[in-house]
């Protein structure tokens, strides 16, 4: 229906669990199919392991998506509410978590394209306002910030402000002319992020990618205090580092540790996301990462979120789809 589940429990974090096909290599080493989605919720893995007894064999969340379903309907059912709650003047994220190769940039792509179609479907259905959507795309590795429409790769610094919170310093933020603008954008950001994977090792794999769009928009016309109020919100698709490094720790909800080979944002976002899940009491570090700051106001509070977990069914995979389905236990 048209009613966001999210009704009187905004805070919640939304989960889900996209699992792909097994792919072609996985195919010819005659990796074998380890999980099954029994139901729209709930997923299942199909074999005993002999530490069976030690992890829970089925896990159930507010949406499973199976091999068969399409991203159009991911989006449908695990981000449509998310992101228009942000033409409304709500702050959205979207994000992706798994590890490499388990579809999250596959996912995330497809998700951003419905998002952006409905979002503009919307804009034409409600002409008595006037929007004015803004495009900003950064990357961030090792902790520094990178602007993905600027191609000099300086790093980018975070500002506190007063009002707005932490800005990202010299952040390019495109005015959008159309939807066609958009799709250029998205290019030189894809562009962009390639050539940063050539250039550092496993880039794609140790970095985030946050796609960020400012949806403002006020009334035309003066028609009763209803409509007058100016609204503005930022709208995040995040596609995340790999968690293969990190979901062990994640999951069984150890402190933050240092150390080159941690990934600081993945597991500052994911402290915060379980203290958030966990109803927002005490402190929650979102200073302790450049990527909880970045999206601090899109984040818990009055923002809403929703998270879909990408995993591959194959059984070499199976000990990195169990740390996701951890994680994804503690977000929800
Ligand atoms: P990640 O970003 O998590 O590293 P990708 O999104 O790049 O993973 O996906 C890895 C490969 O699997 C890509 O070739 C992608 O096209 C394919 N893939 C991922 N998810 C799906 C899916 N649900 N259906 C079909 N192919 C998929
Ligand atoms: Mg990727």
């Amino acid at each position: 229906g048209d009613t966001p589940r999210w009704s009187g429990q905004e805070e919640r974090i939304f989960v889900s669990v996209r699992v792909r096909p097994l792919n072609e290599k996985e195919t010819a080493s005659h990796d074998v199919f380890d999980w099954e989605c029994i139901n729209n919720n709930t997923i299942r893995f199909k074999h005993t392991l002999p530490d069976r007894a030690m992890f829970p064999t089925a896990y159930t969340f507010d949406r499973v998506f199976g091999t068969d379903i399409p991203t159009k309907k991911v989006y449908e059912e695990g981000a449509r509410d998310v992101a228009l709650s942000a033409v409304s003047g709500i702050n959205s994220s979207i994000f992706a978590y798994g590890q490499t190769s388990s579809g999250k940039t596959y996912t995330m792509t497809g998700i951003t394209e419905h998002a952006m179609t409905d979002i503009y479907d919307y804009i034409d259905g409600h002409k008595e306002r006037e929007f004015v959507l803004k495009f900003s795309a950064m990357e961030i590795y090792n902790e520094a910030v990178r602007d993905l429409l600027r191609s000099d790769g300086a790093p980018l610094r975070l500002l506190d402000d007063p009002e707005k919170g932490t800005v990202v310093e010299r952040l390019i933020e495109v005015t959008l002319r159309d939807w066609k603008h958009l799709q250029e954008l998205l290019a030189v950001c894809e562009a962009e992020r390639k050539i940063g994977e050539t250039s550092l090792n496993e880039t794609s794999s140790r970095s985030h990618q946050i796609l960020r769009l400012t949806i403002e928009s006020s009334a035309r016309e003066y028609t009763g205090a209803a409509n007058s109020r100016t609204l503005a919100a930022q709208l995040n698709f995040v596609d995340l580092a790999g968690s293969e490094r990190t979901s062990q720790t994640l999951a069984a909800g150890t402190r933050l540790k240092e150390g080159a080979h941690i990934n600081r944002s993945l597991l500052t976002l994911g402290t915060v996301i379980r203290k958030l899940s966990k109803g927002r009491t005490g402190h929650i570090p979102y200073r302790d990462s450049k990527l909880t700051r970045i999206l601090q106001n899109s984040l818990g509070g009055n923002a809403r979120t929703t998270i879909v977990c990408t995993m591959s069914p194959a059984r070499s995979h199976v000990e990195q789809s169990r740390n996701t389905l951890l994680f994804a236990n503690c977000a929800k």
